[in-house]
Formats: structure tokens, sequence, C-alpha cells
């Protein structure tokens, strides 16, 4: 895409992709040339016009260059050093940044903030947190600036990787909420991952299944974020090994970028790479209201317990670490009933509810 945009003197233009050049039209109007390299979706062109100013560095070849009013200057150099680790986190994770050609951009705006594709805006008040605040309410959302971090990780899961219908559009959001779990997890440690990543779950409701009907263009509840994220982390609990599920989420974006995706494409790499069938699994999540509930039962026989899931999806067949917290055992309920002996009285018996976002019913 070509963009060309006339400006009144002496203002700026600030668009999406590579700057090519400006031209004085001789009538008080200047025009502004910005050319993408890239498929790009039309909501994320954007025009940012203002009497900006400009500061710039480099992360290797990739051009870094930030775009602020005069007066904001000083606080966006403090704030934005937190551009390139996140980058470096992002690339760790999945790969190269997805569009060298047009470089990385960010542009200050009166709203909060927005993924334009090569040209994130931003508006978060140069503070950490989301506007100020701490946005997961566990003390980890401080630590970061939430904007930069959110907006920008669309790069990768949203502009990159495009859900092909807005029905799907957790692919946009669930994934990117997941993109600010890794980096916490990759800049803070482990703990705050797992802190970070289940602190989402006090912000989901749970009222309708996050993918819409199709076709409508009937934009998901929130919940595409919160809960298509804990749903992510809780197929990583699925797949029980950090490495394997490293490799999947890496493939999964190589596989798809500058492509627009539905959800049967995910359910589909998924399934086909681990070799197993995960759909009532995503079906439960994605296109049912409730949670998967664990039924435990110590009242039946003394020294068992009986499990099983109660899901609407009858193939809902996830598995589940529960037992001693200090040696977790991998259950595979289904929404049949199991039994199994354990000494553990039903107190004792735990279910690790960190990994997973899961009810537990003991009776
Ligand atoms: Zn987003």
């Amino acid at each position: 895409m070509d963009l060309s945009v006339e400006v009144p003197n002496p203002l700026v233009d600030v668009s999406n992709g590579r700057f090519m050049g400006k031209k004085d039209l001789g009538d008080g109007y200047t025009r502004w040339d910005w050319r993408i390299h890239y498929p790009i979706n039309s909501y994320n062109v954007s025009l940012n016009i203002g009497t900006y100013e400009h500061f710039g560095e480099k992360m290797g070849d990739l051009t870094l260059d930030y775009w602020v009013l005069p007066e904001n200057m000083a606080k966006a150099r403090a704030q934005f050093v937190q551009t390139k680790p996140m980058l470096e986190a992002f690339e760790h994770y999945f790969g190269e940044y997805p569009f060298p050609k047009d470089g990385f951009k960010l542009i200050e705006v009166p709203y909060s903030g927005m993924e334009h594709q090569s040209a994130v805006t931003y508006g978060n008040r140069f503070a950490n947190g989301y506007l100020e605040r701490d946005w997961t309410g566990v003390g980890i959302s401080t630590k970061f600036d939430f904007i930069i971090i959110h907006e920008s990780g669309h790069e990768w899961f949203g502009n990159a990787v495009s859900a092909a219908d807005v029905s799907d559009m957790w692919i946009q959001e669930g994934w990117t909420t997941y993109l600010e779990c890794l980096y916490v997890e990759r800049l803070f440690g482990a703990a705050d991952g797992l802190k970070y990543t289940n602190a989402y779950k006090t912000k989901i409701q749970n009222r309708t299944p996050i993918i819409t009907e199709r076709g409508l263009h009937r934009t998901p509840p929130q919940d595409m974020y919160f809960k298509g994220a804990l749903f992510l982390h809780t197929l990583r609990g699925v797949v029980n090994h950090d490495a394997v599920w490293r490799k999947l989420i890496r493939d999964f974006y190589q596989a798809n970028k500058y492509r627009n995706i539905m959800t049967e494409d995910v359910v589909g790499f998924f399934n086909a790479r681990l070799k197993r069938d995960l759909t009532p699994v995503f079906n439960q999540y994605l296109r049912r209201t409730a949670l998967p509930t664990l039924e435990l039962d110590f009242a039946t026989t003394p020294g068992s317990v009986r499990y099983r899931w109660k899901a609407d999806e009858t193939g809902f067949n996830m598995p589940v670490k529960a037992g001693r917290a200090d040696a977790w055992q991998v259950l595979t309920p289904t929404t049949k009933w199991k039994t199994m002996a354990t000494p553990l009285a039903k107190d004792d018996f735990l279910v690790a509810t960190d990994l997973y976002y899961v009810l537990v019913d003991k009776r």
C-alpha cells in the first residue's frame, strides 16, 4: 500500500510503513509519502497528524522510530527504553519482527493506544501500568508499560497472523494477551509470569462464548482477551513440556504469518503437531460459555476418589495435574466417572489450578 497524506504546514503526518519523502505543494500544504511493504488489515491503516518531533534508534538492522509532541520528548526518551527488550522478548519466542522493511514506530496519540501495523500508537501517559493503574492488580503490571507491550505484541498476532473473520478475533486479542504473559515470564521470571497470567482470571465473565457467529461482523466479548490467554496457558499445561510448547507456538506463528486464518486452522495445526485430537478442548473454551469443572467424589469409596469432567463437549478429555503439589499426578479424566486409589483425604487432594483454567468441585 502507498499512502500519501497532505497536511497544512508545519504539521507532520506519521503513517504505516517506510517514510518515502515529503513534498512542499507550495499552497501551504506538504504531502507526506509512506510505503507499506506487507499485507495490512484495513483497520491498521493510520494517519497521525501533529507537530511531531522525532528520535530513533536501531536494533540490529531494524529501525525504531519514535514520534512525540515536543513537550513530551524527555518523558518519551525515558519510557521508550522498554521498546528494545520487548521486541527482543517477542523475537525470542516467535522469531524476527514481522515488518523489517517498514521498521517499527511508536507514535504519540491522545487515546490510550492501538496496534497500527509498523506504526503503533501510544497514549499511556509515559507511565507503567495501564493509564497509571496496576492493570492485573498483583503488583506486576507496574513493572512495565502495558500499551507498549500489548499493542506491539499485535505485530506478531493480529497484524502478521490475522483472523479472517471478526468472529475469530481471539486470534488477535487472546494470543496478544498471552504474549504479555510470555513477556512477563521472559523479563521478570516464571513466578511472575504465572502470577500475571492467573490474575487475568478475575477479569473473565464467562457469559457468552468468545467466538461469535461467523459472517455477522459481531465483535466478540471482552473475554476473548483474558479467556483466550488463559486458554493458551491451559494448553501449555496440557502439553506439559515447555520446550515442546515453545517450539509449537513458534512454528504455529511462522507457518501462519502474513496470512488470514480461522480457529479451524489453529485447531488443525495443534492437533497435527501434537498427534492428538484437542478439538473438544478448543471447543469447550472457545465455542462454549461454561468452564470445564473437575468433579472429585471422595464419598463413595474410602481410600479412593472418583473423578470426571463436567463439560458441554461430550468428548472433553483434558489431562490435568492433581494430587500432591510436590508430586503431581497427571489424571486423564473424561466426562465418564473413573476411580483411582489415593491415600489423600479430600482436603489434601489438590488440583494444579494455576496451570489450567478450570473449576474444581469436591464432594
Ligand atoms: Zn489488543
